[in-house]
């Protein structure tokens, strides 16, 4: 990587403009900071609804490493790491993984890229002050003997999940001397002999002015949060999608960087959504609940739609795997709505942040035609689906969270593993919806963050990082990855910017 500071022009605002204010911005402005780049980072949303999607998520960060031993240097003591068990994962492993849930569709260039820096580059942020945990409550089931066995290849997250993660940014960027505006709606780029030469912007008050710089780092999200590009590119239906993150990342500098000659990256059809409280007052862009509202622990239940029928493998994979391309699943059921249904043996082992939200979209009954009755579902219809369910399932083997344990629900659709018969009531329905959570699609860039144009050069000036960097995911992601690609792709554009 290149370190070396550039030369200030004292003419300019700033060396490097960064626009955003999520991880990925913060994470390009640190590493410019660091190098002695004067740096100003210009973000849309006013000063208390700052942070981006980063704010809303669980900090859950995807690393390649060879277990706690490893770890043990970045993350927070724990008395239960002595119990403990936190099987390696290396970067062939991360690889693969996104091999398999893109249907090999990922950038090989920046996948190796991710999948190699992603811990470095986690390392380096706890060196500035950044706080990392190991997640007990998300990706390890307390077993039997009172040990913990983590699952799914991701470990490590934020301490104070997304809020502690963009509080922990805030604060670095103000010790490394980073000016931060809010309330700065950037929506063109000003260019100068051939390269990108700062930004225009409009600010709270309307007024338009010009910043110059000698590099800018576009870190402004994806398209998620505009309903309009959601239905033109993802197709009909998706406008209804609820949003899970912020209603910042409306795709506008994705359209002002294609103008200016850029190409797309990735994949623009598809984008990461997942099962979402559905009725819920204020089930959109909700900073108190945040992540609260999604609806995880759907692999130890069923799924039915509003005919009562199951329509997916609820136990094809961790949920690290599924759940991100689940969303869409729902928005196409009748209604863009299911129920996940749990009986009394399951309830105590659901998620407790999610599934215990104050005003939870919950039905409860005794039995399953009540429940049905209560869900608007017919009874018949979902008493013959669970029946047919609980009578599929071999429980002659063992049922282990924490293993793809091959109990399976032999009907149709199969469940995989973690099947396990809904006999005991009460029963509960959980109504969910499609949230989105971000888009694939994004610009086109090497794995420095150079952005490109159509014929493979480099915009000079112009780099790109976090949801606008395309090429990592499409149709589905291995959870934790976004907050690692904000992570890797942000520090090399702001090593080079
Ligand atoms: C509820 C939820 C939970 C999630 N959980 C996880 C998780 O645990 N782990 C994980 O890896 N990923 C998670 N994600 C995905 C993760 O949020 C993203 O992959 C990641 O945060 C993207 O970072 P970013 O910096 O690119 O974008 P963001 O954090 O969204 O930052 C983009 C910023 O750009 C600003 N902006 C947009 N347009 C402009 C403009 N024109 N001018 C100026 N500023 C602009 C926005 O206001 C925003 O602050 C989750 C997402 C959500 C919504």
């Amino acid at each position: 990587m290149n370190a070396s500071a550039g030369t200030a022009n004292p003419g300019n605002a700033a060396d490097v403009i960064v626009v955003g204010g999520g991880n990925a911005a913060f994470t390009a402005a640190h590493a410019a900071a660091v190098r002695g780049r004067r740096v100003l980072i210009l973000e849309k949303a006013p000063r208390e609804q700052f942070g981006g999607n980063s704010y809303y998520t669980a900090g859950a960060t995807r690393i390649a490493h060879r277990g706690l031993t490893d770890l043990v240097d970045f993350i927070e003591p724990d008395e239960r790491h002595a119990t403990t068990d936190v099987p390696p994962y290396s970067p062939a492993d991360y690889a693969h993984d996104l091999a398999k849930v893109t249907n090999g569709r990922n950038d090989p260039d920046l996948t190796e890229a991710l999948v190699n820096e992603a811990a470095p580059g986690l390392r380096w942020l706890h060196s500035l002050g950044l706080k990392y945990r190991l997640m007990y409550e998300r990706q390890a089931y307390e077993r039997a003997d009172g040990t913990y066995l983590f699952w799914g290849g991701l470990h490590v997250g934020n301490v104070g999940g997304g809020e502690g993660l963009m509080h922990d940014h805030v604060r670095v960027a103000d010790q490394l001397g980073t000016e931060v505006r809010y309330g700065q709606d950037v929506f063109g780029l000003l260019t100068e002999n051939g390269a990108v030469a700062g930004v225009k912007v409009r600010q709270d008050n309307g007024i338009v002015e010009e910043l110059r710089a000698e590099s800018v780092v576009l870190a402004a999200g994806g398209f998620e949060a505009n309903r309009e590009l959601r239905r033109a590119h993802l197709g009909p239906g998706w406008e209804n999608a609820k949003v899970r993150g912020t209603p910042f990342n409306t795709g506008q500098m994705l359209t002002a960087a294609l103008s200016l000659g850029a190409a797309k990256g990735g994949d623009w059809q598809s984008c990461h959504s997942t099962q979402w409280d559905a009725f819920t007052p204020g089930n959109e862009s909700n900073r108190e609940l945040t992540n609260r509202l999604t609806r995880q622990s759907y692999p130890l239940g069923i799924i039915v739609n509003r005919d009562g029928e199951r329509f997916l493998d609820e136990g094809a994979d961790f949920r690290n795997y599924t759940y991100a391309k689940y969303g869409k699943e729902i928005l196409e059921q009748p209604g863009s709505v299911a129920y996940q249904l749990f009986d009394a043996g399951l309830r105590p082992m659901l998620r407790a942040e999610e599934y215990d939200m104050p005003g939870v979209s919950v039905a409860r009954a005794d039995s399953v035609e009540e429940l049905a009755a209560r869900i608007g579902v017919d009874p018949e219809r979902l008493a013959k689906t669970v029946n047919d369910y609980n009578r599929s399932i071999d429980v002659s083997i063992p049922f282990d969270p924490n293993v793809k344990d091959g109990r399976r629900a032999d009907t149709m659709p199969p469940k995989s593993n973690w099947a396990t018969p809904l006999t005991t009531g009460p029963f509960y329905a959980y109504a969910v919806t499609c949230g989105i959570t971000f888009t694939f699609g994004g610009l086109k860039g090497d794995p420095h963050g150079r952005v490109l144009d159509d014929r493979g050069r480099p915009l000079p000036g112009l780099y790109a990082c976090g949801e606008m960097l395309g090429g990592l995911f499409s149709g589905n992601y291995p959870g934790g990855s976004g907050l690692a690609a904000g992570v890797v792709f942000g520090r090399r554009a702001g090593s080079l910017a």
